[in-house]
């Protein structure tokens, strides 16, 4: 989801900017088109959609890689404040190094196991010290211990809770990309077969093309031959009418 802002003190690169959510790329990811976003945006963009958010380009999640290196770099360097900072922690890290300073934070809120009091990591050992509800003026040491490593534990509980849901998350993810990419496959094969049936259509539309073609030459030709017969026909019965008449004439005569 992204670093806001606000968290650095130099101005950021706009190249560094998570094109979805606008803030610091988180787990940043790039793709093919140079288009970079937030792994978590990203992934939760091409649920619904197939294409970069920016361009509008085809994009497949496993298209996605991780940034160039010089970005890489320039990302990992930005000095961003620890996410304790309202709590007082006055640190300022190179992004590469957040997590494990916030994670070992002296200024991280906690609360005490015992009385439940509001504290924070740096000043639990001394609130467990003077903690109400450790009657004896001062706990010993194992007990602190003790204390400390039901923490670890709970911390532990809370940490595996979030990696199983993750875990089902992602497989959740990858079963609808699965499906989304069983449903381009099929598309694509439905148009494939359209496709086919189309080419079909037209072979046999050129083929009968071809024929009726064919046959009109065939009768234009008889046509041809039947004028150059009717022709012959008149020609011979001109002919025949005239020396008719030659022959006629002295009958006609001897008539009279
Ligand atoms: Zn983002
Ligand atoms: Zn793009
Ligand atoms: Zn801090
Ligand atoms: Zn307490």
């Amino acid at each position: 989801m992204g670093f806001d802002v606000d968290r650095f003190e130099e101005e950021v690169n706009e190249g560094l900017l998570c094109a979805i959510c606008h803030d610091v790329l988180e787990d940043a990811v790039q793709a093919p088109c140079e288009h970079a976003f937030c792994s978590a945006c990203i992934q939760a963009w091409l649920l619904e959609d197939n294409s970069c958010p920016v361009d509008r380009q085809i994009l497949l999640a496993s298209e996605l890689r991780q940034l160039h290196r010089y970005m890489r770099n320039d990302l990992n360097n930005l000095q961003i404040r620890c996410q304790y900072w309202q709590h007082g922690c006055r640190e300022k890290v190179p992004l590469e190094t957040l997590h494990q300073h916030e994670s070992a934070c002296p200024s991280e809120p906690m609360r005490c196991p015992a009385c439940r009091a509001d504290t924070s990591r740096g000043e639990m050992a001394r609130h467990l010290q003077i903690c109400t509800l450790r009657t004896s003026a001062v706990v010993p040491a194992a007990d602190v211990a003790r204390l400390l490593e039901d923490m670890r534990s709970e911390l532990e509980a809370a940490r595996q809770d979030f990696m199983t849901k993750l875990a089902e998350q992602k497989l959740e993810m990858d079963l609808r990309l699965d499906a989304q990419r069983r449903h381009l496959v099929q598309r694509e094969h439905c148009l494939q077969e359209q496709l086919e049936e189309m080419r079909r259509l037209y072979a046999r539309l050129s083929e009968d093309i071809k024929k009726l073609i064919q046959q009109e030459k065939t009768s234009r030709t008889e046509l041809q031959r039947m004028a150059q017969e009717k022709a012959e026909l008149l020609q011979m019965l001109h002919q025949a009418s005239r020396s008719q008449a030659v022959q006629k004439l002295p009958e006609k005569v001897t008539d009279l």
